[in-house]
């Protein structure tokens, strides 16, 4: 095999949850991530020589060993001994810097391509394990679909997909330093979302429970140093959104919704005065990625 395509699909959090600070460093969190439809692409093809090539035409995106995906090839390389090289192209839908995995993602899909392209044999949980080495919500991504992560994100338990809905997507023009938020972040505070309630909720296959469970802990630290967040959440409700949260550390805030036509007013009312902005599906559950 000389090629290998890989998406590597966005997450969002339906929730995400903060416990406490662990010894060593870590946040013992309790997240709700699906994967939806918004994608970055990559092209992995195999080189003779030793060497990992990032190609990517973001000026956002690390082209060196800063690239999480050029991370997973090295891990990978050095770990199995493996001789042959790789160039890696990657190409950006995913917000760069949003609260929606994009590296994590690429990285993941990087971990997926690379086990068939260098014929490694690895199982889905191996390349899950390997993943966490190079970030929490890299094992998430390896597998895709609706999770419960516990620990720092790399204990996967596997949900069934939430009900379908459209998901619209927000984000403002700033990114967001997952690090600074979580170092700003007051565990003592905070006001914890109802993580069981969710789960219920999606084994129910209650929208209506889903849109009164989310939930996000950082969401008020975010908000605090970027008002215009707060902004566009009330700009989600007032257009329709059943129900809005921010992703992750942020910036990108979503909008559950169930009818075609709210979501075309949401998302074009949102399109005035938001640098970027999207009208997805949730993936749903685990599905072959590649
Ligand atoms: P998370 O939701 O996991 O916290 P995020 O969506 O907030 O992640 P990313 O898009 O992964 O954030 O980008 C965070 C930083 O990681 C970027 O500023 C960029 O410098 C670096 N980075 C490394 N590899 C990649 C990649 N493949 N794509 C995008 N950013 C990358």
């Amino acid at each position: 095999m000389l090629k290998v395509m890989v998406k590597a699909p966005a997450k969002i959090n339906l929730s995400l949850d903060v416990l406490y600070k662990r010894q060593d460093g870590y946040h013992e969190v309790e997240m709700i991530m699906t994967t939806i439809d918004l994608a970055d692409r990559l092209e992995l093809t195999l080189l003779d020589r030793n060497e990992i090539k990032i190609i990517s035409h973001n000026r956002f995106v690390p082209d060196d060993q800063r690239n999480l995906a050029y991370q997973a090839a090295q891990l990978l390389k050095e770990r199995f001994q493996v001789k042959k090289g790789v160039a890696i192209t990657i190409e950006k839908t995913i917000p760069v810097a949003a609260g929606l995995a994009g590296g994590s993602s690429d990285a993941a899909a990087a971990l997926r391509g690379l086990n068939q392209l260098w014929s490694l044999g690895l199982s889905m949980g191996e390349l899950a394990e390997i993943g966490s080495e190079i970030g929490s919500d890299v094992s998430f991504c390896v597998y895709g679909g609706t999770a419960l992560a516990k620990g720092r994100g790399e204990i996967i338990k596997e949900l069934p997909a939430p009900p379908t809905c459209w998901v619209i997507l927000a984000k403002p023009f700033i990114g967001v330093s997952t690090a600074d938020v979580y170092k700003r972040l007051d565990v003592s505070h905070v006001k914890h979302p109802n993580t069981y309630g969710m789960v219920e909720a999606i084994y129910n296959g209650s929208y209506e429970g889903v849109c009164h469970n989310l939930g996000n802990v950082l969401e008020d630290v975010t908000l605090k140093i970027h008002p215009e967040v707060a902004h566009i959440k009330d700009q989600m409700k007032r257009f329709g959104a059943d129900a809005v949260l921010m992703s992750g550390s942020g910036p990108t805030v979503f909008g559950l919704v169930h009818h075609d036509s709210r979501m075309h007013r949401i998302y074009n009312g949102l399109r005035g005065f938001c640098d970027q902005v999207f009208a997805v599906r949730m993936l749903g559950d685990r599905h072959r990625l590649d």
